[in-house]
């Protein structure tokens, strides 16, 4: 008989369960599946639950069906005092299904005194791999283009520094839009972010960014127009990964770069 197994569909299959975070094929411990309680992980009983977490295969627990994710998001953001603190809370966010097809928390970069706070939209691979923003291709240009208005975030000076953040601080799975409720138990946490780094000036780089700051989506139709979010005087501009797909905005964004750049001279 004509075998049917096709290494290169295996190949893909392993690849994929790779992206989406599996890291090991087997757990340390043996599992016997004839133990594995028929009732729900909620229902089931405590030592059930106590026999899966010592094999190492404790089911993540969905929060009760009561809890509300948004007044959860509520008050573990505003409970945060600190920037460390809001980053605790994000990881002890149990609501947010992003989480757990990510393999790190991607909390933010760069000066917390600076006065310019760049707010991105989600983590993509490199920084889902770095749990650091913006350390792509993307993030590279981004980097550029900072640098050529003297700025970045890695700058000694306050005045020079940016901080970099993204609405959502885990990758969404095969970097499909973020779901709109997704989006909304994550803006307690940003606003509380930019309570806490205090900037003059915050810059709503893409459309998810523009979609939470200001409840509209198309950064290009936003940017370079000066408006208010969170609180703040904020410039939206386009994504650099529309840049690196559409060359010809880099001129705008280059204008926009000026228009940020005078802004803080104290000249626009
Ligand atoms: N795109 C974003 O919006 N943020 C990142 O951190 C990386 C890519």
């Amino acid at each position: 008989m004509e075998s049917t197994f096709d290494p290169y569909a295996a190949k893909a299959l392993l690849d994929w369960q790779i992206e989406l975070g599996a890291t090991e094929a087997i757990g340390d411990v043996p599992v016997n599946r004839y133990e594995v309680p028929d009732t729900p992980p909620a229902a089931a009983s405590a030592a059930a639950r106590l026999r899966a977490a010592q094999a190492n295969t404790a089911p993540v627990v969905a929060p009760p069906a009561a809890a509300d994710p948004l007044a959860d998001a509520r008050a573990a953001a505003g409970a945060a005092t600190t920037l460390e603190a809001l980053r605790e809370a994000l990881a002890g966010y149990a609501h947010c299904d992003l989480k757990r097809g990510a393999r790190n928390l991607v909390f933010a970069e760069g000066d917390r005194a600076a006065r310019v706070m760049i707010i991105g939209d989600a983590p993509d691979r490199d920084e889902d791999l770095q749990g650091r923003p913006f350390v792509g291709r993307a993030g590279q240009l981004l980097d550029k283009m900072l640098e050529a208005i003297g700025m970045s975030r890695t700058a000694p000076d306050p005045g020079q520094a940016v901080y970099i953040t993204n609405v959502l601080p885990w990758r969404p799975p095969q970097n499909r839009d973020p779901k709109p409720e997704e989006i909304a138990m994550m803006l307690p946490f940003v606003q509380r972010h930019v309570d806490l780094v205090d900037p003059e000036i915050i810059v709503l780089m893409g459309n998810i960014s523009c979609q939470a700051g200001l409840g509209r989506q198309s950064a290009t139709r936003l940017r370079g127009q000066w408006t208010e979010s969170y609180g703040r005087t904020t410039l939206p501009m386009v994504h650099p990964s529309h840049l690196l797909r559409t060359p010809q905005a880099k001129r705008e964004a280059w204008a926009d770069l000026l228009e940020l750049q005078a802004r803080l001279r104290g000249g626009a």
